[in-house]
């Protein structure tokens, strides 16, 4: 039998086959060629079937969470190192947000995309924002706080079933405490209890690898949603917001994160890029870092050889709380929108806007379009109009794709770092 392309380059051709269908299709009918039905049927399609690859990725989250992180923390044996590993992920993680959001500011300073920005042919283009958007964020305080208490499930079981959003917080730290306590009771019960989950773990894995296979169809249906559900008149008037946003995420994927890569983790980034790719490429067509955490896992294990004790802690904490391409794009759109509304931020709101792009980008949870109503948190600790958001949600979408592959690009940098950095201390 003849052999299939890689994976990477299979998922490459889904995408390539969703945007060559979708973008033509979208033109066509911007044109007057073919009915506006047209783009809006395949889009609806094509989300249907992304959505069920979603939906399939979803289902083994949970259960691939508890079992991988308890099988790593019983595997490492030591609970001091996973408290210095626990540590050090975190100062990285908001290390690198922080790197992300300067770069943001510095950009958006310089391009000043929203000074003359046409508010008349943007306001008309604007999206009603839906309540949820405007409620439930008590500002900076109480996103801190919710995270934390998020962080302690009133039921495991239910946050296992749950594992869309934030409840992933509740998972790990219920599997952390689980695989600690197995270590400690120790002995013939820690023993059994230790093999079975090793022997979950495998069949997870498995069952990953299985569902991973539909990645390049699943992929190619996010992307005929995208290319063909949008206009492309609404791209233009906010094309230079785009262009900041898009500049930030290069510069940070391109240049900061391979210079980590290299110079700490002592990897060759296009080598680790390539290892990651099927992640990347995934994580870019659903715009979803929970949803590709199981390829992320795979990718990271499998390709590029970093061990499950650091990948089962890092990454899946990273994709609820570490989300440089996120905390980028927000900082950037509050900027925009300061400008589009002719007030522009003094240095010190600029700090403001720097710390509660952080926090919301902690709180926004891996799916798609979290970030934007989390932005609602900063827009709030500046005194920006909230409704400010539906001005921009008309090409979220986009954005969406490329901050959530940034996103797992830093998950994954940050797996390798540690690595290196924890491996370091034991020999
Ligand atoms: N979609 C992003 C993610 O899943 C979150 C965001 O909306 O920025 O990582």
């Amino acid at each position: 039998m003849k052999q299939l392309p890689a994976l990477h380059w299979q998922i490459l051709i889904g995408m390539f086959i969703g945007a060559a269908v979708g973008l033509p299709l979208n033109i066509l009918a911007d044109q007057g060629h073919v009915s506006p039905e047209w783009p809006r049927q395949v889009a609806f399609y094509g989300k249907a079937i992304g959505d069920l690859f979603l939906r399939l990725l979803s289902m083994i989250i949970a259960p691939l969470i508890f079992t991988s992180l308890v099988t790593g923390v019983t595997a490492s044996g030591s609970l001091e190192g996973l408290g210095r590993m626990g540590l050090r992920t975190i100062v990285f993680y908001i290390s690198t947000s922080m790197a992300a959001i300067v770069t943001g500011l510095i950009l958006v300073n310089l391009i000043r995309p929203g000074v003359g920005a046409d508010m008349a042919v943007l306001q008309a283009g604007a999206e009603p924002v839906a309540p949820a958007v405007l409620e439930g964020d008590g500002g900076v305080g109480s996103t801190l706080w919710n995270q934390l208490l998020n962080l302690i499930p009133p039921n495991p079981f239910a946050a296992l079933a749950d594992p869309t959003n934030r409840s992933i917080l509740a998972v790990i730290f219920f599997s952390l405490l689980f695989g600690i306590f197995v270590v400690r009771v120790g002995g013939e019960h820690g023993k059994r209890l230790t093999d079975a989950f090793n022997a979950a773990f495998e069949v997870m894995m498995s069952l990953t690898m299985f569902i991973i296979r539909l990645a390049p169809v699943g992929v190619m249906g996010f992307m005929l949603y995208a290319a063909a559900g949008r206009g492309l008149g609404v791209f233009a008037s906010l094309a230079w917001y785009m262009l900041t946003v898009f500049c930030g995420l290069a510069i940070h994927a391109c240049i900061t994160l391979p210079m980590l890569a290299a110079l700490i983790a002592r990897r060759s980034p296009r080598q680790f890029a390539r290892d990651m790719a099927p992640a990347l490429m995934t994580a870019f067509s659903t715009a979803s870092s929970n949803g590709t955490l199981p390829l992320t896992m795979t990718c990271i294990e499998q390709r590029a050889g970093i061990s499950n004790r650091v990948s089962s802690f890092v990454l899946p904490l990273g994709a609820t709380i570490n989300m440089d391409g996120t905390a980028l794009y927000e900082a950037v759109a509050v900027l925009f929108i300061a400008q589009a509304y002719g007030s522009e931020l003094t240095l010190a709101q600029q700090v403001i806007v720097a710390f509660t792009a952080l926090l919301a980008s902690i709180g926004a949870a891996g799916i798609p379009h979290a970030g934007t109503v989390m932005m609602v948190v900063v827009l709030r600790a500046v005194g920006l109009p909230l409704d400010a958001v539906g001005l921009i949600l008309a090409v979220d979408r986009v954005l969406d794709m490329c901050r959530t592959a940034v996103n797992v690009w830093s998950d994954a940098t940050a797996a390798a770092v540690i690595e290196r950095v924890c491996q370091k201390r034991v020999t």
